[in-house]
Parts: C-alpha cells; sequence; structure tokens
C-alpha cells in the first residue's frame, strides 16, 4: 500500500532511503539542511519541504537520517510539537544509550519512537542482502512493515530501544578488527612481493573457514568454563610473539597482534595460562 512518509536527511544514505520509498509508490516528503541535495529527489517525484517543520507534519511517519546524535536532536528539538502524535524511525547512527536517551524524550513528547541500524552501505539498499536492525516500539514495526521491508531485510530485536544499535555496533567491531587482520596480512605478505589480490585468494576461503568455530567458542563463553582448551593462553602467547616477529622481519607493523597480546597476557598474570584462549572475554567483558 502507499504510505505518507518524510525523510530527513539526504546523505548518502538518507538520499537512496528516500528514492527506494519513491520507486516503491510512497507519497514522499524530504527535507535536507542544505536545500539542493533534495533537488534529485523532487525531480523524481517527491514533495520538498522548505522547513523542517512543514516536513515533519506532511506525513505520518517521519523517518531520520541525520548525521549524529547530536544532529537529530538540533533538528527536531524546534519542532518537536509538530512530530507530537506522529511516528517517528530514527536511522541514524547512535549509541545504545544515545538512542535509550531519544526514545524516552520521543515518549515524553508523544512521538511513537522505532529506531534503526542500518547494516548496508547505500548501493545495497533494496537488496535482500541488506539488513536493517531494529528496536523500540514493536507496533511501529508491524506497522511499517510496508515502508521497512522494502529497504531491507528488517528484523525485530526488542523493546529495548538501545539494543539494535547495540548488535549494530558489536557486529562492526568484529567487521573492522577482521578488516584490520586482512591488511596487516596482506602488508606482511606484501614484503616477499606478493600481490594484494594474490593474498585476498588465500585469505577469503581461510577467514570464511574459520568462521565455523564461532559456534563451538559461543558454548565456551556461554557455559563460562575455559578449563579445556584445544589452545591454551600461554601456547597462544607463543603463537602470537611469532607471529609478531615474522611482522617486524618483513617490516609491517605488528601492531594488531600486540593488542591481542596484551589480552593474552592480562589473563596469563592472572593466573589462566593453561585455560582456553576464549577466557579473554572475560577480560574484554569486564574490562
Ligand atoms: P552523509 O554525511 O552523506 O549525510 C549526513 C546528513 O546529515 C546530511 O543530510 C547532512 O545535511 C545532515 N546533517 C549533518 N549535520 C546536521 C545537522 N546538525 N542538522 C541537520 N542535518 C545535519 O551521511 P550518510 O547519509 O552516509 O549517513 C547518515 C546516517 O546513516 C549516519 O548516522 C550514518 O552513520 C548512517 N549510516 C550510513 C551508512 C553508509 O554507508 N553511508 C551505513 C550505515 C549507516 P547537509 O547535506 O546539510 O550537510
Amino acid at each position: 500500500p502507499q504510505e505518507r512518509v518524510t525523510v530527513l536527511g539526504l546523505g548518502a544514505m538518507g538520499g537512496v532511503l528516500a528514492g527506494s520509498l519513491l520507486d516503491a509508490g510512497h507519497a514522499v516528503t524530504v527535507w535536507n539542511r542544505t536545500a539542493r541535495r533534495a533537488e534529485p529527489l523532487v525531480h523524481r517525484g517527491a514533495s520538498g519541504a522548505a522547513t523542517v517543520r512543514d516536513a515533519v507534519t506532511a506525513s505520518p511517519v517521519v523517518v531520520a537520517c541525520l548525521f549524529d546524535h547530536a544532529s537529530v536532536h538540533d533538528t527536531l528539538e524546534p519542532v518537536v510539537d509538530g512530530l507530537a502524535g506522529r511516528t517517528l524511525i530514527n536511522l541514524t547512527t547512535t549509541t545504545p544509550s544515545e538512542a535509550r536517551e531519544l526514545a524516552g524524550w520521543a515518549k515524553r513528547h508523544g512521538i511513537d519512537y522505532l529506531d534503526g541500524a542500518i547494516m548496508a552501505t547505500p548501493p545495497m539498499i533494496g537488496a535482500r542482502e541488506a539488513s536493517i536492525l531494529y528496536s523500540g516500539s514493536r507496533d511501529v514495526f508491524d506497522r511499517n512493515q510496508p515502508i521497512l521491508d522494502g529497504w531491507a531485510t528488517s528484523t525485530y530485536d526488542g523493546d529495548d530501544p538501545g539494543i539494535a544499535s547495540l548488535y549494530d555496533l558489536a557486529l562492526l567491531s568484529g567487521m573492522y578488527q577482521m578488516f584490520t587482520g586482512f591488511l596487516h596480512g596482506a602488508a606482511m605478505v606484501r614484503s616477499a612481493g606478493v600481490s594484494s589480490a594474490e593474498f585476498a585468494r588465500r585469505a577469503t576461503p581461510f577467514l570464511g573457514a574459520m568462521t565455523a568455530a564461532f559456534a563451538a567458542q559461543a558454548e565456551v563463553l556461554d557455559a563460562g568454563d575455559y578449563s579445556d582448551p584445544p589452545q591454551s593462553l600461554t601456547w597462544t602467547a607463543t603463537a602470537l610473539d611469532t607471529i609478531a616477529r615474522a611482522s617486524r622481519e618483513s617490516g609491517a607493523d605488528p601492531a594488531p597482534i600486540t593488542v591481542i597480546r596484551k589480552l593474552v597476557t592480562d589473563q596469563i598474570e592472572a593466573g589462566h595460562g593453561d585455560e582456553d584462549l576464549d577466557r579473554i572475554f572475560e577480560g574484554l567483558r569486564t574490562g
């Protein structure tokens, strides 16, 4: 069904989200701080709002895709009375506590709030592989499926407004560390003249296969029993030192390995050298 939707923020991501709504036949009102960024969408059939107030009062559902938490407040505070009784779906990246703060602010002003975390780049929007995580009002999530499902595969993570963002940032932590691991390995082999393309051909199947270990690790973490290690912390320390030496020999900065070595050292010094490598989870969890 055709819905009336307003999109605030027409940057790289907001512009694509608004365009996708237009393609799906929705009646879209758009607003951007720098007005000329709205022009291509207006040419495609969107209504361009001259002010934020005009934008938020044009539709029952308002989507925000702004820069950060502060820009959401800066944009919406002055028009909060116009937002009352409407729905706000905030896709701006925030921390979990920022999302909870915005949800509380919305509730105090009679605004239905759903927080979203976009696990995709702009070109992926509209594809099933794109994922958007949501938390906050279940009712808003259910009522707006025609809007949400056009962008990506939508998942509802619970009524704590911060949980979608927590999952998002936790997954991105893993992604950045994996990318850095790939870059570090590529830097090491470059010293022997190996192209990064060649290294990628080795790294993709190897690192892909390693992700199969998560499920067994998760059993250890959930049980909290590190006493039966396939690879002990002491054994891992030696392995990491060898990698760091090879890194230095190749002229590559061993910094990513040094970070892991520190986590392992902390556990060994706390008396857990014979236990499983996964015990560094306990240090991370309480650190
Ligand atoms: P851009 O930098 O391309 O756009 C930022 C948008 O925020 C612009 O519309 C900008 O307006 C607006 N803005 C910035 N500050 C203010 C302010 N104080 N008041 C009002 N408007 C403001 O960013 P993206 O579109 O890429 O990202 C938007 C959100 O989406 C971010 O939170 C980002 O983390 C998230 N996201 C982006 C992804 C991506 O791959 N791009 C992936 C996942 C999430 P103006 O044009 O006037 O500068």
